[in-house]
This record gives C-alpha cells, structure tokens and sequence, in this order.
C-alpha cells in the first residue's frame, strides 16, 4: 500500500511539507514513489497506477512544488467530470499548506460572469473541465499561453474520441507548454500512442507489472433477469444496512432515475447523479453522500472516474458497462488505499456475453453467487421478487414447462396444447412443441403466459389429475 520513501525524503517546500503533514500522510505510495521524482525533475510523464492508489497527488505535488504566487496562470489540469475538477482542486490546495496558491475550479454549469471576475483576481493553477476552459479561454479569461505546465486526469477518456479535439485544441493554445503529465488507472494502446504525439519523449510510468493492477476488491457477480435486478439490489442493500456506503451504477440516466423513484418507494433513502441534474444539484448530491447524509447514490458513468470517497464498501453494476475500462474505473470507487470494498455486478442474459469480454480482457476473478440472504431479524424483502420467465426463455421467447404426467395419461401433443390454449384463453402461436420423455410431458409456452399456465395447472386438473410443473 504504501512504500518506506517518506514525503521528507524529497525536496520539497515548506508549505507542501506542511501540507502533507497537515494531511496525516507519512509515506509515499507506490505511484507516488516513482513519478513524483520524475515529474519534479521536469520531464513528461505517462503514470498508470490502480485507482484509489493517490495519483491525484502524484501529479499535485510536482506542481505546487513548480507554481510560485503570482496570480499567473501556471499550470492547467483538466478532468472528466465536473465532481473530479472539485476534488482534484480540494487536495491541491491541501497539499500546497501555505504555498499561497491560488486554485481555482473552471467547469460549465456555473455562472460565467461571477468566474470571470474570480480569474481576474489572478489564479496560480486552474482545475477544470474542457468545455469551459475552452469557453474562458476564448473570451480572453484565461490565458493559456502562460500556463507551462499541462496535466491530464483520468487521461485516456480525456483523450477518447469525446474529448480529444478539445485537448488538441488547449495543446495548441498552450505555446509555452514545458511539461504534460497524463493520469489513470488505465491506458489502452491507442491512447498512449495519441499521448505521444503531443508530449515530449515521455516516461511510462506502470506501478505494477502486471498489465492492469486492481485493488483487493471482492467481485461477485448474480445471474438474475432484469425484472428481478432491484430485487437483488434490495436484498444487497438491506445486507449492508447503515454499515457502508453503496453507489449503484445504471448505464442511463433515464435508468437512474426510474432505479431512484423505485428504490425510495420501497423505503430506501437514494439519491441519482447524472448529467442531467444542473450542477447546484449534482453537488448537493454528492456533498450529502461525502457526509454521510446518504448512504447509496445511484449514477450514470459521470461518476465512474476519480470519485474519492471513503465511505463506499459497495460497487453495484445495476447495469454491465458497455465500455470495458469502465468496469475498472466503476468498482475503483471502493477498496481506496488499503480499504476493504465489494463490488456486485447483477449480470441478465443479454449483458452475459458484455461481462465475458470484460471478464477476458482484464483477467477478472469474479465469483458467481445468488441473491445474498435477508439480513438476521429481516423478514420481508424490502423489494418483492417478481416471476420472470425472461432468462430460461429462448431465443423466440419461449420457456419449456416440464408436466408431471406420461404420455399415456396426458393422450396426443393436440390434447395437450389444446387443453392450454382453452386453459389460458390464448392464442395457438403462444403455445409452442409438446413433446414427451419417460414420465413427462415438456411443453413450451411463451414467456407472457408462463405464470399463467403454472397458476392454471395448480386449479385445474388435466387428464382428470392435477399436474405439477416445473420450467427446464
Ligand atoms: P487515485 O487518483 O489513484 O484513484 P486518489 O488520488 O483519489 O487516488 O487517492 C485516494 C485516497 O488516498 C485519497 O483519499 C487521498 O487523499 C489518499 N492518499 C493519497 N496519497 C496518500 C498517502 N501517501 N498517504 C495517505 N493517504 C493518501
Ligand atoms: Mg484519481
């Protein structure tokens, strides 16, 4: 977790000594030890270390250490999120003690004339997202040709398709670039390759030798249909209780907010971030889950990347990421810096073959488990499971129903279906082969009246007998 190189053992400034010290930080982590020196000496550095391992100040550090108080745009890091541009500049100011820096966040949402006026007043180093920065930057607000140094976090999304143009654009306004230094949990080859074209023979900088480096964080993972997902997460919540903190992760927002209007109507005090909130909100949310206010926010992607905060123990993929390195970034909410952390991934049968290739791609060791057990003195699920036919359907929609009655009682496949279709009041099509095998008789019947045929078999008799069933 950490490594015996203490923060002393560099020289650094007063201020950030006092700083760190302030913090309670002692020794250095492993992607502290090894870029920080890097980075202090001025070259570009690539660092990719597992999340929740302190890059933030891997790269902080070597900033302040570089910025004096001038008032003038130094240096610029840029962020994904909104949430990260906050934190990232929280911990700067941290770590700079009494350097007398001044950090200011840039990021939309936020009234545009009061933020003028604040960079006005002179700024040291600017914490932001790109649109803004861009947005400042060509309303003569900031003055990127200034800024020396140039930082990336979370660095290969801020250099994906979504991004890059911007970051193109900021290198080419940043004419006095000395220094770049790109952050994350993980690099794809593509991105570092991208990375290359812009930064001067750069140091890679991996922490681990092993390709991806995860966290000691529990993986499971709960095969269950999608009309059964918010059963699971009930029983996942009920378990932890007041115990932990849990975020729950959909892959929309629209999903985010039909998950909180659920969840609170069973009783559970949720809360969504997405990019749809306006930022007074977003921030309002995520301060009351930082304080503890909230014990489980449910999010979009928005907040996958760099959230630090130590109270989550729980990682839920309501829904399996459609990007891979999502999946790492999503469970690195837990298991921060030597913390203990699970992470559950309720997988239905369409997001199997998504979770097999993150699975493949990274190596993962996620165990299959059931729905975990109601909590000791619970004895009501806080979400009632449903009956979902869904996931033993096959591809047209049908489920096999396994009889308990042979041929000989049961007559010709024609007695069969027809007893269902008049049972169900259906049609002919929803009834699919009948097809017999020692003392059974299978029958397939489409996923829309398979609870019907099971609560028909349990009234009515057939043949003259009741039949049990069971579904194949
Ligand atoms: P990452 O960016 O690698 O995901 P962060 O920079 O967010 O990780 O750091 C994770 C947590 O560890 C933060 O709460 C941070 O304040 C703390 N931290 C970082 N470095 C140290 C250190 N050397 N000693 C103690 N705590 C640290
Ligand atoms: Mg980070």
């Amino acid at each position: 977790m950490f490594t015996n190189t203490r923060f002393t053992d560099w020289d650094l400034p007063e201020g950030v000594i006092k700083g760190i010290d302030d913090l309670g930080w002692e020794f250095s982590t492993p992607v502290q030890k090894d870029t920080i020196p890097l980075a202090l000496s001025g070259r570009d550095v690539i660092g990719q270390a597992r999340t929740g391992s302190g890059k933030t100040a891997a790269f902080g550090i070597p900033i302040i250490n570089k910025c004096e108080a001038t008032g003038k745009l130094q240096a610029l890091v840029l962020t994904p999120t909104r949430e990260l541009a906050n934190q990232v500049a929280e911990e700067i100011n941290s770590l700079q003690g009494d350097c007398g820096l001044t950090i200011l966040t840039v990021y939309g949402g936020t009234d545009l004339e009061k933020q003028a006026k604040t960079l006005q007043d002179g700024v040291d180093i600017i914490v932001g997202t790109p649109g803004r920065v861009m947005d400042m930057t060509e309303r003569g607000h900031i003055e990127l040709e200034n800024a020396t140094t140039f930082c990336l976090d979370e660095a290969d999304r801020m250099l994906d398709m979504g991004f890059f143009p911007d970051i193109m654009w900021v290198v080419e306004k940043m004419t006095s670039r000395q220094q770049t230094l790109l952050f994350s949990a993980t690099f794809p080859q593509e991105i570092i390759d991208a990375a290359n074209e812009f930064m001067n023979e750069p140091e890679f900088v991996l922490t681990n030798v092993e390709e991806l480096d995860i966290p000691p964080i529990e993986m499971y993972m709960v095969h269950i249909g999608r009309a059964n997902k918010l059963w699971v997460t009930g029983r996942l919540l009920a378990q932890t209780g007041d115990e932990g903190q849990t975020i729950i992760f959909c892959n929309t927002k629209r999903m985010v907010d039909l998950a909180v209007q659920r969840l609170s109507k069973h009783g559970f005090d949720v809360a969504g971030l997405h990019g749809d909130l306006n930022q007074n909100q977003r921030e309002k949310v995520l301060g009351k889950f930082k304080d503890g206010q909230f014990n489980t926010i449910i999010a979009t992607d928005v907040a996958a990347r760099g959230l630090d905060v130590d109270g989550i123990t729980m990682v839920i993929n309501y829904d399996i990421p459609n990007d891979t390195d999502s999946f790492i970034h999503r469970i690195g909410r837990t298991g921060r810096i030597g913390r203990k952390g699970e992470a559950w991934s309720l997988v239905s049968r369409d997001d199997s073959a998504q979770l097999n290739k993150i699975i493949a791609t990274y190596g993962l060791n996620i165990i299959e488990s059931e729905a975990p057990e109601l909590p000791e003195g619970m004895d009501r699920d806080p979400v009632k499971k449903q009956d979902d036919y869904g996931e033993t359907a096959n591809v047209f929609g049908f489920v096999t129903l396994s009889l308990d009655i042979p041929q000989s009682a049961a007559g010709s496949s024609r007695t069969v279906s027809n007893w269902f279709i008049k049972a169900l009041n259906c049609k002919e099509l929803e009834i699919g082969d009948v097809s017999f095998e020692q003392q059974k008789t299978l029958i397939s019947i489409h996923t829309s009246k398979v609870g019907l045929a099971i609560k028909a078999l349990e009234k009515r008799e057939m043949a003259g007998q009741i039949v049990s069933a069971s579904i194949v």
